[in-house]
């Protein structure tokens, strides 16, 4: 689609990897489940929002998470004369979530992303693509995974109300379904 893709947990991870001080800062709520302190984030936000070009769509994915981020996100966006158009909620339940995540594995070297009950790798732990070693995210456990979903429910969740107040159009995605149907209802919701 061309758009600008901002996904915060993908800037955290390659922070981490590259040990720069954002990544230090980051680590230990991220392998715990917690979320990252939202003055952290917005500055991340607000640094790689600054060079998208006027007329390029934005696509922010894994973020607002917190009525402080939306809130911080509303005044980021004014100053470049933007504002959230759409809000995508993907629904699956926490059964389903946990077996998606837990199962994932992920090669360090390529960045290809396998799972281990749908998309298995032809020769277990190896990448297909550059056969890397494939690894699962610390925060990927079950047990981390279930920490995660009660933060959700708890900091994030309550954002849906919020946009709905705010006036923004808030579709919601069956994510249960096949990833082809997924992909399809995504489009459509983001349609202008
Ligand atoms: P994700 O890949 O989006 O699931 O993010 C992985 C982890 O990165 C989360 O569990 C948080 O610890 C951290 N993180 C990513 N995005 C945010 C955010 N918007 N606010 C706070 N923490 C975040």
């Amino acid at each position: 689609m061309g758009w600008e893709h901002v996904s915060t947990g993908d800037v955290l991870r390659a922070a981490r990897r590259a040990g720069t001080e954002l990544g230090r800062k980051a680590q230990a709520f991220m392998d715990s489940g917690e979320l990252v302190p939202d003055s952290v984030i917005l500055d991340l936000v607000r640094d790689h929002l600054k060079g998208v070009p006027p007329e390029a769509g934005i696509l922010l994915d894994g973020f607002p998470r917190t009525t402080a981020q939306a809130e911080g996100l509303e005044s980021v966006l004014e100053a470049v004369s933007r504002r959230v158009d759409r809000v995508v909620v993907f629904q699956a339940s926490d059964d389903e979530l946990v077996k998606r995540l837990a199962g994932r594995r992920s090669c360090p070297e390529c960045g290809a992303v396998f799972n281990v009950h749908f998309t298995p790798s032809s020769v277990e732990g190896k990448c297909d693509r550059c056969e890397g070693k494939l690894v699962q995210r610390a925060d990927d456990e079950a047990e981390t995974v279930r920490r995660r979903l009660v933060v959700y429910g708890e900091q994030t969740e309550p954002l849906i109300e919020w946009y709905r107040r705010s006036g923004a159009r808030v579709v919601p995605v069956d994510a249960g379904a096949p990833v082809d149907e997924v992909h399809k209802a995504f489009r459509k919701a983001v349609e202008r």
